[in-house]
């Protein structure tokens, strides 16, 4: 009789702890699935920052706080050349 209600106390937990992983896993899969849109959806077309491949004078993407090397932009979206400069260029601190 113990034994019978041991499995099946077993049995129940081991449901609600795969309920609850399989409750994270889908709460992970959406914060990361947010979070990405979120990035795509706060980045500047480079057309309406006036980005170009070239610098303006000693303002380039490479001096810019915005700047993530190798070749992109926390603000603006697309391929950014450590080269190139746009209207938004923040000089790094
Ligand atoms: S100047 Fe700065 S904000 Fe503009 S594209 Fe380059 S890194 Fe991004």
């Amino acid at each position: 009789m113990e034994d019978t209600s041991n499995k099946a106390g077993n049995t129940r937990r081991e449901v609600l702890k795969f309920g609850a992983y399989a409750l994270g896993a889908l709460g992970a899969v959406g914060l990361v699935a947010g979070s990405a849109e979120a990035q795509v959806a706060k980045k500047a077309a480079q057309s309406a920052v006036g980005y170009q491949g070239s610098p303006n004078g000693d303002k380039q993407c490479g001096k810019c706080q915005h700047f993530q090397a190798p070749s992109s932009c926390r603000v603006v979206d697309g391929t950014v050349s450590a080269n190139g400069y746009c209207k938004i260029f923040s000089k790094k601190g």
